[in-house]
Formats: structure tokens, C-alpha cells, sequence
């Protein structure tokens, strides 16, 4: 009996690689897919969060594929160990801080060391990559370099574009058919669209952008304040996470606000009151605000003026806020708001 071919396939959650399982699988090949956790990816965090996207499904897409294609996913994961992919990429940034290249290599080399080939007998990867499809990372001259440095060489299969690239290990040994591969190239997303209808796939992900916060011009602008600011190019968990939400006013650079912009947020912000000042109007309805920093009495109070600022008293002569320290101690502020034309565009990150 022949033996059974098996592939580990990279799922991101979207079009791409969801098409390429399951275009080995239609050539027999058994497929456990791999989709690796850094911190940064979209995957319906800001719909979870938000008020106003509350419609929108909330869902893992990447799970969500794994279901669609009756496959078995191991997430992973690698907030960690992405931390020095996204400090030092060897290969540079995208246009925002999306350390794309490095970071494919990373997922591939973590794939194998992860134990899939040798330990449970896996022969090869698939990705999702197209040819084109993204400017620094997804071009003819990256995809050998994604093979090689993450050690993967010919074991790494993409099946969307295989047939512009050297034919691999599956196609040489006739695990797959390269006649039955694609030569999917550049940022039309057509044939992709045509290739999920004639499998009967009615719905998939789309993620603006990027599968990844790292890709968003804001997000990124958050992230570099946040890298100047301190003095350092680290970060916790915790601090990416709150760049995903709310408002971000920096009056200096020892302190900045983190205000909600709708009950959603607040909510999320609650689950952070114990360790920041947190401040939220009394006397009229408003967001709720968290300080982010090592505020002075003096910082607490001009952050206490702008809130007023975002509260539905900022028409009025006096707004009363509740200022709670992390330990619980809290007093109550009269402030004036302040107007907008002293919220200078500068300080919004
Ligand atoms: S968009 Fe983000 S997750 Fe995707 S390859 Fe680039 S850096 Fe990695």
C-alpha cells in the first residue's frame, strides 16, 4: 500500500492559504494545518471589542478555515519569541513596521522545529504565498529566500504559484502533480476568487490590509510613539494589545491618555483600571480614561480637562471626575474642559 503524503500547511485565516490546503488535499495529500499567534494579528479582535461592529461574525479565521477543510489546527503561541522578528528583522520593514519577510521565515522555520517533519513524519510545507502579491515580501526573489534561510529549502510547497517557480520536492518525487498547481501572480485577486468558487467556498476572510496590525499606518504610528516615548524598542503584551484600542492623547512624553471611543472600548479599558490612574466623569456621561505613564498631580489634572473635553460635558463650566489610583485610592477633580483648539493635533497619536 503507498504510503500516505502528509503537509503542514501555514494558515493565516485567509483566502490564500486556505485555498493552498486545499489544493494538495484534492491531490490526496493529508493536511494539519499550523497558525501561529504573535499578538498582532487582526483575527476579529477590534469586531470583539467595538460597539459598533457587533454584527460583524465574530470568529478565529484561521479555526474557522480549518473547519471549512475538515483539517486539524495547531495554533501556537509565539509572542515571545516574535519579539525579536519585529526588533531586528534581518530584512528590514514593509511600509509600516510589518517585518513581512522575516517573519514568514520565522513561521516556516518554527513549523519545522516545531516537530512536524521528522517527529510525526510530515513531508513537506504549504503556504499561501503569491508571486506579487505583496511588494516586499511576496516577489520571484523572496520566495527562495523563504526557503532557504528558514531551512525548509525544497520541502516548502506553494501551490498558488508553484508553476512560476522551480519545481520542489513533492513535484519532483510526484507527491503532487505540478500540472494540477497554479501560476496565481501580482495583486489580482481573481483567480483566487475563481478557484474558492469552483470548490463551493461561499465565504472567506478578508482582512484589510494585512493579516496583521503591523500593516496599519495607525497602528504602527502607536507603536513607534510608544518605542521613543520610553526609550526603548520593547514591549509587553499588554501594551500592543491597548495600541488596538481607544484614543491615544500624549500631552509630553512621560504620560499619555488612553480614552474610549465608545462603550465597547470602555469596557475592554475597565479590565486595565488596576494598573493605570484610571479617570471617568461623574457629573456627566463620558468615556472612561486610563494614563498611561508616571503622571504628576499636575498631568492628572490636565488629563482630567481634556476627558472632560470627550465627556457630554464639554459644553459646561465645570465637569467632576473620578481619578483612581491603581491601589484603589481615588478623589474627585472639578475641571474646566478644555477647548478643542488646546488639544493640539500634535499630541494625538
Ligand atoms: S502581515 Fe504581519 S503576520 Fe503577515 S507576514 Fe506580514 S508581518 Fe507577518
Amino acid at each position: 500500500m503507498a504510503e500516505q503524503i502528509k503537509a503542514v500547511a501555514l494558515i493565516s485565516g485567509g483566502l490564500d492559504s486556505m485555498l493552498a490546503a486545499k489544493v494538495v488535499m484534492q491531490q490526496g495529500v493529508y493536511v494539519e494545518g499550523i497558525n501561529f499567534y504573535t499578538g498582532f494579528c487582526v483575527e476579529g479582535h477590534t469586531h470583539a471589542i467595538r460597539a459598533k461592529d457587533r454584527a460583524k461574525p465574530k470568529r478565529n479565521n484561521a479555526l474557522w478555515v480549518a473547519e471549512q477543510l475538515g483539517i486539524k489546527l495547531h495554533i501556537i503561541d509565539v509572542i515571545d519569541e516574535y519579539k525579536d522578528v519585529l526588533l531586528n528583522p534581518k530584512h528590514g520593514y514593509g511600509k509600516h513596521l510589518n517585518p513581512c519577510l522575516d517573519c514568514k521565515i520565522f513561521m516556516v522555520k518554527k513549523t519545522l522545529a516545531w516537530g512536524f517533519m521528522e517527529e510525526r513524519g510530515f513531508d513537506f510545507i504549504v503556504t499561501g504565498e503569491v508571486i506579487g502579491q505583496r511588494p516586499k515580501s511576496q516577489r520571484k526573489e523572496t520566495m527562495p529566500v523563504i526557503a532557504r534561510e528558514s531551512g525548509a529549502d525544497d520541502r516548502l510547497l506553494r501551490p498558488l504559484c508553484a508553476k512560476n517557480l522551480p519545481p520542489t520536492l513533492p513535484e519532483r518525487e510526484g507527491w503532487v502533480q505540478r500540472e494540477a498547481l497554479f501560476d496565481f501572480h501580482g495583486r489580482n485577486r481573481k483567480p483566487q476568487i475563481e478557484l474558492a468558487q469552483s470548490f463551493g467556498f461561499t465565504d472567506w476572510a478578508q482582512p484589510a490590509g494585512g493579516c496583521c496590525f503591523l500593516t496599519d499606518e495607525h497602528y504602527a504610528q502607536k507603536l513607534s510613539d510608544l518605542w521613543r516615548t520610553r526609550g526603548s524598542r520593547d514591549y509587553e503584551l499588554d501594551d500592543i494589545m491597548l495600541l488596538k484600542v481607544g484614543r491615544h492623547i500624549r500631552p509630553a512624553p512621560h504620560f499619555k491618555l488612553i480614552v474610549g471611543r465608545e462603550e465597547g472600548e470602555n469596557q475592554y479599558l475597565e479590565g486595565y483600571r488596576k494598573q493605570f490612574v484610571a479617570l471617568r466623569p461623574l457629573s456627566h456621561k463620558g468615556p472612561l480614561c486610563l494614563i498611561d505613564g508616571t503622571p504628576s498631580a499636575a498631568d492628572i489634572e490636565l488629563a482630567a480637562r481634556v476627558l472632560a473635553r470627550y465627556s457630554q460635558g464639554r459644553s459646561a463650566d465645570h465637569v467632576t471626575i473620578v481619578a483612581e489610583e491603581p491601589n484603589g485610592v481615588a478623589r474627585d477633580l472639578e475641571v474646566v474642559p478644555l477647548p478643542p483648539m488646546e488639544i493640539p493635533t500634535a499630541w494625538h497619536v
